[in-house]
C-alpha cells in the first residue's frame, strides 16, 4: 500500500493507460476522482471498478479540461468528497498523424489545447490546493515521441515536449512548496488502439523494441505509483521512459 489514505485525481481515466492508473491507485490505498471526456464513459468505468471492488472510494466526473471554471468547480468538488488532493495525474490526451502539407491548424490546436493547456489549467489549480496542503505531487503523460518526434503528425510530439517543459519547469517553481512534479514518457502500450493492430504491423513493431513486447497500461500504471509515493520523494523535474528502451 505505497498510496494508503492519498487523494488523487487522474484525467482521462475512463480506459487505456488511465484506467490501469486508477486501479493501481485505488489497489495501493488511494482515494481517486476519475476524470473523463463524457458522462456514459465515466459511469461504464465507474461500474467496471465496482465489478472489481464494490468498496473503492472512487468518484467519477467530466469536466471540461480546458475550462478554467469547470476545473475549479470539479477539485472543490473533489475537496468536498475527500477532504484534500494529494496527486493529480495529467493524463487525457490526443493525437493525429497528418503529414505537415495535410495538417489543418484547427487540428494542431485541438491537439495543444488538450495535451498542453490543460495540463497548465489543471497543474495551476492543483499547485494552489497543495501548496495551502503543505505539499503534494503532479504527474503528466508524457510519450516516447517527446524525445525525437516522430515522422508525421507534428502536433503531438510539439505537445509532448512542452508537456517535458512544464513538468521540469514546474518541478523547479514549486518545489520550495513540497510539490514534486515528474512526468512517464511511455512507449508502445496496448491500448484499444494497440490491441487492434494487425499481425503485420504489430510483429515488426515488437521486434524493434529491444524487451520484445508492448508495454501494458499497467507497466505505465505501476511507474506513476513509484512517483507519487514518499518512496520517490527526492525526485522530481524526470521524464521517466516507460518504454522497453524503444528510444533509449
Ligand atoms: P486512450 O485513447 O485509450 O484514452 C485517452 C483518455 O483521454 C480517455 O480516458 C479519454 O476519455 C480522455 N480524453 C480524450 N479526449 C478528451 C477530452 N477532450 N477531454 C477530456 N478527456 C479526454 O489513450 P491512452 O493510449 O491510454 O493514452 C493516455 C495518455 O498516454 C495520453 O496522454 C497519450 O498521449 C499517452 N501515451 C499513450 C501511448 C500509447 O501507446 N497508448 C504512448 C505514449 C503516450
Amino acid at each position: 500500500m505505497l498510496l494508503k489514505d492519498k487523494v488523487a485525481i487522474v484525467t482521462g481515466g475512463t480506459r487505456g493507460i488511465g484506467y490501469a492508473t486508477v486501479k493501481a491507485f485505488l489497489d495501493h490505498g488511494a482515494k481517486v476522482a476519475l476524470f473523463g471526456s463524457r458522462k456514459e464513459t465515466v459511469m461504464i468505468a465507474l461500474e467496471k471498478l465496482k465489478e472489481e471492488n464494490k468498496d473503492y472510494p472512487v468518484i467519477g466526473m467530466y469536466p471540461d479540461l480546458m475550462n478554467v471554471n469547470e476545473i475549479k468547480d470539479a477539485f472543490q468538488k473533489v475537496l468536498d468528497t475527500f477532504g484534500k488532493i494529494d496527486i493529480l495525474v495529467n493524463n487525457a490526451g490526443i493525437s493525429q498523424r497528418d503529414k505537415i502539407f495535410d495538417y489543418e491548424i484547427e487540428d494542431f490546436e485541438k491537439i495543444m489545447n488538450l495535451n498542453v493547456n490543460a495540463v497548465f489549467i489543471c497543474s495551476k489549480e492543483a499547485a494552489h490546493i497543495m501548496k495551502e496542503n503543505g505539499g503534494g505531487v503532479i504527474l503528466n503523460t508524457s510519450s516516447m515521441v517527446s524525445l525525437y518526434g516522430q515522422p508525421a503528425g507534428a502536433g503531438y510530439p510539439t505537445s509532448k515536449f512542452a508537456v517535458n517543459g512544464m513538468t521540469k519547469s514546474l518541478a523547479r517553481e514549486l518545489g520550495k512548496d513540497h510539490i514534486r512534479v515528474n512526468a512517464v514518457a511511455p512507449g508502445v502500450i496496448k491500448t484499444d488502439m494497440v490491441a487492434a493492430l494487425p499481425n503485420e504491423v504489430i510483429q515488426p513493431l515488437i521486434q524493434s523494441i529491444p524487451l520484445r513486447r508492448v508495454g501494458e497500461p499497467e507497466d505505465v500504471a505501476n511507474a506513476f505509483v513509484f512517483l507519487a509515493s514518499d518512496m520517490a520523494s527526492y525526485i522530481t523535474g524526470v521524464v521517466l521512459s516507460v518504454d522497453g528502451a524503444t528510444m533509449s
